[in-house]
């Protein structure tokens, strides 16, 4: 089988609810989506979500990278996932949020043309379903700890807060939510790299009594001194989310000992195969992970979904829930959240049915 020809499409798609981070305030999502066409009638589709605060990659560049990175890859048997992901770095360096495009295509691709869950072939089903974290948009405290009640009688067992602006607020909140949600819910924070190490140590020193289950990337991702120090005086699990984009990057987080637990994202690692990757690197230094999302709609919740089920280091609930927030209808059949769990789709592929003629609409190339 070999790769034909790669087609890009630009879907904007508004949020029900703004959600506010320590970086913006978020209305609508614009997300790439790929196809893939093959010689033998097989096609995968990807997408993902533009972030330029966190990736530094915009619906522009993505489509751009797509683009020149499909030239490359052009001929491609799609199975070929080492030598494609070796062919792209070496065109393009970075985009890794483009390379996951292309990632989760292929792996669509290799699903359908073996008739089988893109699961089955990234390690099988480790758990069937996948518990999930709800995280809470920044706002006044009331109406946050009103919003983790709704969440937690939905199902949730875990809340994450957005913190960051202003550390007695974000205080203020915290207590406000436990309040609310009493002991046996799980209370976790990010930062969005919002802090010094001296102001991050003060803040979370000032949790913990709320029983924080760990706080995300408290200083900006390059400081993994500033972060191991945090993560040296405070006893609240660290998390490093902003700091590990790559293989690399995870070597590093672990020999300066800066955290406790990785975030895995599909789209910042450039996909699922070197998401696996950075999940083994892991394993092997004894480290938990959580699986949390750029706001992908449908696929790239499949993808980040298919790493969930299928990786025992993911230990801690996973943030995948894009599609609860927003919605867009080029997605025919998407995946099926119940009771604060996200049931992986089963279907061939990453198993999510696309509209295709509603997203001609949105065609680029
Ligand atoms: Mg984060």
């Amino acid at each position: 089988m070999k790769i034909d020809k790669i087609e890009a499409f630009q879907v904007a798609v508004p949020f029900k609810q703004a959600y506010t981070t320590s970086y913006s305030t978020i209305n609508e999502f614009g997300h790439v989506f790929i196809k893939i066409s093959t010689n033998e009638e097989v096609v995968g589709f990807g997408e993902v979500s533009s972030l330029p605060e966190f990736t530094g990659e915009n619906l522009g560049t993505i489509t751009e990278a797509v683009r020149q990175l499909g030239s490359v890859i052009k001929g491609c048997d799609p199975f070929d996932l080492e030598k494609i992901m070796s062919l792209m770095d070496k065109e393009v360096k970075f985009n890794n949020t483009a390379k996951a495009a292309i990632d989760f295509a292929l792996h669509d691709i290799i699903g359908k043309s073996l008739g089988v869950n893109a699961v089955n072939f990234i390690g099988g089903r480790y758990v069937e379903k996948i518990p999930l974290s709800w995280s809470l948009t920044s706002g006044e405290p009331g109406k946050v700890a009103a919003e983790a009640v709704k969440m937690v009688e939905a199902g949730f067992d875990t809340v994450n807060l957005k913190i960051g602006a202003n550390p007695d607020e974000d205080v203020e909140r915290v207590r406000r939510v436990r309040e609310a949600i009493g002991d046996k819910v799980n209370i976790r924070a990010d930062a969005n790299s919002a802090f010094t190490p001296m102001q991050a140590i003060q803040l979370i020193k000032r949790m913990e009594k709320y029983d924080m289950q760990y706080v995300e990337q408290p200083v900006p991702g390059w400081d993994l001194d500033g972060m191991a120090e945090v993560r040296r005086q405070v006893n609240v699990r660290i998390s490093a989310d902003e700091s590990v984009f790559y293989l690399h990057n995870a070597l590093d987080v672990i020999k300066k000992g800066a955290a406790d637990i990785f975030a895995l994202k599909v789209a910042k690692m450039g996909g699922i195969r070197r998401t696996k990757q950075i999940a083994t690197i892991a394993e092997a230094a004894n480290m938990p992970c959580m699986v949390n999302s750029n706001f992908e709609v449908d696929i790239g919740v499949s993808a980040a979904a298919i790493v969930a089920a299928s990786t025992k280091v993911v230990q801690y609930n996973s943030e995948i829930t894009g599609p609860l927030r927003h919605q867009t209808d080029v997605i025919k059949k998407g995946v099926e959240y119940r009771d604060g769990f996200l049931i992986p789709p089963t279907g061939p592929g990453l198993g999510i049915e696309i509209d295709e003629k509603k997203l001609e609409r949105y065609r680029i190339f």
